[in-house]
C-alpha cells in the first residue's frame, strides 16, 4: 500500500453498537497498517469477570470501587490471532471474557465512573504514540477526541444478532436467537444511556454501515479513508 511506512502513524478510533464487527475491522486495519490494535472492551470484560468470580454484586458500586486496586490488566501478543490477549492478574482470560455470562454483566460495570477512569487512562497510555487502532464505545469521543480517523460502525440489528449467534453457538450450542437479541438490546441501551461517556457518534466520525458489506469490502472502505487522510 502506497502510504505504508513513510507516513505519520495515525490514531484510528472505531466506535459503534455491540456486534457490529468493530473488532474484526480494527484487527484487520491494524495488521494492514502495521499498527497496534487495542480492544478496549476486553478491559471492561476482564474487570467484570474478576468481580463475578469474587461474587461481588455488580450493582454495588462502592464494593466494586474498593476492589479495583486488586485488578491488574496486561496484554500479551498472540500471533495466531494477530492481536493481544488480555491477562487478568497474569492469567490469560481472552476466551473466558467472551462468555455470555460476562456479556450479561459488562455494561453495568462499564457504566461505573471509577471503572471507566482506570480503563480510559490505560487506553490513552497504550495509544499515546499513535499508530494505533482502538475499538470501543467512547474512543472517538473521550479516549482519543483528536484521532485523525474516527469510524462509527452500525449494522441492521437482525444482521448483528445473526453474526453474534454464529459466534456464540459453537461454545453455547443451546443458545437461542432471542437470548442473543436480548443481550445486544440491553447492552446497547445501557451503553447509550449511561451518564458517563455514553455511546454516541462523534460529530466528525465517518459512518460505516456494514449490513450489506463483507469483511473485505468494509476493510477496503476503511483503507480508502486512511488513504484520503494520509494523502490530504
Ligand atoms: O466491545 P465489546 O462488546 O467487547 O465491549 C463489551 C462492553 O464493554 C460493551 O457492551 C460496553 O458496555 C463496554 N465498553 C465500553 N466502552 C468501551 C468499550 C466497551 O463501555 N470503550
Amino acid at each position: 500500500m502506497l502510504f505504508l511506512g513513510v507516513s505519520k502513524p495515525l490514531t484510528i478510533a472505531i466506535d459503534g453498537w455491540s456486534s457490529c464487527g468493530k473488532s474484526t475491522l480494527a484487527r484487520q486495519l491494524a495488521a494492514r497498517l502495521g499498527y497496534l490494535y487495542v480492544d478496549s472492551g476486553s478491559m471492561y470484560r476482564a474487570i467484570t469477570l474478576y468481580l463475578q468470580r469474587k461474587g461481588i454484586d455488580l450493582s454495588d458500586t462502592s464494593a466494586i470501587e474498593k476492589t479495583l486496586p486488586d485488578i491488574r490488566l496486561d496484554f500479551q501478543y498472540n500471533s495466531d490471532r494477530q492481536a493481544s490477549d488480555i491477562l487478568l492478574n497474569g492469567e490469560n482470560v481472552e476466551a473466558q471474557i467472551r462468555d455470555l455470562s460476562v456479556a450479561s454483566g459488562v455494561s453495568a460495570v462499564a457504566a461505573i465512573a471509577a471503572v471507566r477512569k482506570i480503563a480510559v487512562a490505560r487506553q490513552q497510555e497504550l495509544g499515546a504514540r499513535g499508530g494505533v487502532v482502538m475499538d470501543g464505545r467512547d474512543i472517538g469521543t473521550v479516549v482519543f477526541p483528536n484521532a485523525e480517523l474516527k469510524i462509527f460502525m452500525t449494522a441492521d440489528p437482525e444482521v448483528r444478532v445473526g453474526r453474534r449467534l454464529l459466534e456464540l453457538s459453537s461454545k453455547h450450542p443451546t443458545i437461542t436467537r432471542e437470548e442473543v437479541r436480548e443481550n445486544l438490546r440491553t447492552r446497547d441501551h445501557i451503553d447509550s444511556t449511561r451518564e458517563v461517556s455514553p455511546l454516541t457518534q462523534a460529530p466528525d466520525a465517518r459512518v460505516l454501515d456494514n449490513s450489506g458489506l463483507n469483511m473485505q469490502q468494509q476493510l477496503d472502505l476503511a483503507l480508502s479513508w486512511v488513504g484520503e487522510i494520509l494523502n490530504a
